[in-house]
């Protein structure tokens, strides 16, 4: 029962309250509770002072673009990310706004995910620490973040409809970590429900998901929100537990029926006021703040430098000295630094990689756009970048997607380059000028087929209105690359684990690839990768001495790697540690990861890092007894510098949860011998089987070990049902 169940209000009023005023307000009664107001996104402000739509179609107030997750999660470091948070949580109060859009962290299943580039990672340790992260950023300026969408919202396809068919393991150990990890980590102030149906059921309807899980199970205690459009029946979704329908639908009467016909509990309204009253209690009572637009750009510069992720180099790079450089692409020119759709900022500037370059190179640098963005054929600025490239010293080709390819609202539609930005790639190779290509996408591309023959490949994601300055910080060596990949590149989208499987058809998507997804797969089936999760290359090197693993409690080990820079520069190193249960019965990846620590070393300089391995790092989620498991035996804990790329490696022992489930009434012979109460009846069993027989067939044991108990029993082998279901009572089973 709530503690203020709002004697001052009518039923219509209260009724009210559970639906927005407008796309960006929530309804507010005087004395009762404030109108909130919601903007998006993830990156930066959107903020609409009149009007406004989801689809990022309208203007918002110019505001400061940072890199969008596909950037941020690129920069593995979390104490950055949480400065990105804090910028926004400070424009979003400046601009008086009490609930940001963000961030969104569902999972990438497919390269093919429409808004990939608004997600971390496939990986959900990764999303849920860098997620975290953000939301303490953004509530440390009193304003309430609402990470989204919840749950299971992997594609863009058919999302307002779409059914995404889940096995119970998966849904725990990839879908759902990382939203459990914010809110245990994080406590966001609010959440988003998302538009998609989970098993059938919709997510912003679904009790389970808002009510079981989110609030019973990782005890949040802020305001859910359901995503903008995404609530079909508003009272099934208010019992759910979903708090707030945005934008208003006109339900209000339908909640009013529902509560005097008996449907609805009203004191369910009460409580969802109460969060509403929470919420705005959290985010009110600061004084006003004022902007600070340049603190803002020079942490989007910092996030952006972080981001770009140098993927292949032969020594190209860095271009240092500067060398007579012939400029390709209108992306260095038109930079391509966000996604399309409701993420969509008004940048407060934008700096282009060209721009930069010839500020910060002190030389002119020519250029040439080479292709149309919107992927028009132009023989003629191919030509000319090929008559250009004759006479340069190395070419820098900018390529990448354009807005048509990825967006919000719909799935790209293949995994290549353009065309012509292809077959003029193909061209400039046969000039002989050294080619460093620099992408710009938010999703991963394919790379296989054009990267023999290119010097370097520098991956600079949508980096942020600041994004050119630090590709060309980054190419002529004034600062070192430093971003991982948060998601493998496969070599053919074929490989992709979710390929036959994406995205589903017939409202149904089937996540067939259940709990091996990006190097899950890749690595349990050893299939060869473009480039792996977590590889990321450096102007030094870095190396792995004396990893120590050592007992700190039960389940809990520390684990100590000292991480030295070997090279001639200063650099960053993303230590990453895995853990690989290699001995227990249940198929599981061939290893997942656990931590990390981004550490920044001067030449010659090294350091310890030190990680907690604890139970749940061992854990896999036990579908039928609805709980993390961990098996006892052999665990290695791995660290390294890619998913391919293990360093060093120990292995610890584990004696198991010690978790002794109640025997029941299907429980079978296997089970049984595991459990303590057990003994005796598989004694009488194993003295049930005639001598002969069982000499002459010892098959027999393994043949019989996967047999309920219970129906052994009606084979006469000295057990009868009532002894079963006696120890199954026993041991608390449901006999
Ligand atoms: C998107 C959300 C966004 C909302 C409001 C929806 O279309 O899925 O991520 O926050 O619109 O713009």
């Amino acid at each position: 029962m709530p503690d203020r169940p709002h004697p001052e209000l009518d039923l219509t009023q209260k009724a009210s309250l559970v639906s927005g005023a407008s796309t960006w307000s929530s309804r507010g009664i005087d004395g009762v509770v404030p109108a909130l107001t919601l903007s998006d996104g993830p990156h930066g402000l959107r903020r609409q002072p009149t009007g406004g739509d989801n689809l990022g179609i309208g203007t918002s107030v110019p505001a400061v673009c940072f890199p969008p997750a596909v950037g941020l999660a690129a920069t593995w470091n979390a104490e950055l990310v949480e400065r990105v948070g804090k910028q926004i949580g400070r424009e979003a109060r400046a601009l008086g706004v009490q609930v940001v859009l963000g961030p969104g962290m569902n999972i990438k299943r497919s390269p093919l995910g429409g808004r990939n580039f608004e997600y971390f990672s496939e990986d959900p340790r990764v999303t849920g620490a860098l997620a975290a992260a953000m939301v303490r950023g953004i509530q440390s300026m009193q304003v309430a973040a609402a990470p989204k969408h919840f749950a299971v919202n992997n594609q863009e396809n058919d999302r307002m409809r779409v059914s995404a068919t889940v096995s119970a393991r998966a849904l725990r150990e990839i879908y759902l970590t990382a939203f459990e990890q914010v809110v245990r980590d994080a406590g966001p102030w609010a959440l988003m429900s998302a538009y998609n149906r989970v098993n059938g059921e919709f997510a912003s309807e679904s009790r389970r998901l808002l009510t079981g899980i989110l609030r019973e199970e990782w005890s949040f205690d802020g305001l859910v929100v359901s995503d903008w459009g995404a609530v079909y029946d508003h009272v099934a979704a208010v019992s759910a537990g979903l708090d707030l329908e945005m934008p208003p639908s006109g339900n209000t009467p339908r909640v009013v029926e529902a509560v005097q016909s008996g449907d609805l509990d009203e004191s369910v309204l009460d409580v969802a006021i109460d969060r509403l009253r929470t919420l705005a209690e959290r985010t009110a009572g600061l004084p006003a703040v004022e902007r600070d637009i340049d603190a803002a750009q020079a942490v989007a510069l910092d996030a952006a430098r972080e981001a770009v992720t140098l993927l292949e180099n032969d020594g190209t790079l860095p271009l240092d000295p500067v060398r007579r450089m012939l400029v390709v692409g209108e992306f260095a020119c038109t930079p391509r630094f966000q996604g399309g759709g409701s993420s969509r900022v008004v940048p407060t500037r934008t700096v282009s990689a060209l721009d930069a370059l010839r500020q910060l190179s002190g030389s002119p640098v020519e250029f040439v756009p080479g292709f149309t963005l919107n992927g028009d054929p132009a023989a003629d600025l191919a030509d000319e970048a090929v008559t250009a490239a004759a006479g340069a010293e190395v070419v820098l080709l900018f390529l990448g997607l354009s807005d048509r390819a990825e967006s919000e609202g719909f799935d790209r539609t293949s995994f290549d380059l353009p065309a012509p930005q292809l077959e003029l790639l193909a061209r400039l190779k046969t000039v002989g000028t050294p080619i460093v290509v620099v992408l710009s996408n938010g999703s991963t591309v394919e790379l296989s087929s054009w990267r023999n023959g290119v010097s370097a490949i520098v991956e600079g994601w949508l980096l942020g209105q600041e994004g050119g300055r630090a590709i060309a910080e980054i190419l002529l060596g004034l600062t070192e690359p430093s971003g991982r990949l948060t998601e493998t590149i496969p070599h053919r989208i074929a490989d992709t684990p979710s390929f036959l499987n994406f995205p589903g058809r017939d409202g149904e998507v089937l996540y067939g690839e259940d709990v091996f997804v990006g190097y899950r797969s890749y690595d349990s089936v050893g299939t060869d990768v473009a480039y792996p999760f977590g590889h990321g290359l450096t102007y030094t090197t870095f190396e792995y001495e004396d990893l120590r693993v050592v007992p700190t409690g039960d389940n809990v080990w520390e684990a100590r790697v000292t991480v030295r820079n070997t090279g001639g520069r200063p650099g960053a190193e993303v230590v990453q540690l895995y853990v690989a249960a290699g001995s227990g019965t249940v198929v599981r990846p061939v290893h997942e990861l656990r931590g990390f620590t981004k550490v920044f070393l001067a030449a010659g300089e090294h350091v310890e890092v030190v990680f907690e391995v604890g139970a749940r790092d061992l854990s896999y989620w036990n579908a039928r007894d609805e709980r993390w498991r961990i098996e006892p035996g052999e665990y290695s804990i791995e660290v390294g510098a890619s998913s391919r790329d293990i360093r060093l490696s120990a292995t610890v022992h584990s004696s198991g949860d010690g978790v002794v489930l109640p025997l029941q009434l299907d429980s079978t012979l296997e089970e049984w011998a595991a459990h303590p109460l057990g003994a005796d009846i598989v004694a009488r069993m194993r003295a049930g089987i005639p001598a002969e027989v069982a000499a002459s067939a010892p098959e027999l044991a393994a043949m019989v070990l996967s047999t309920p108990v219970i129906k052994l029993a009606t084979w006469g082998l000295g057990i009868t049902e009532e002894m079963v279901r006696g120890v199954v009572a026993q041991s608390g089973g449901d006999a």
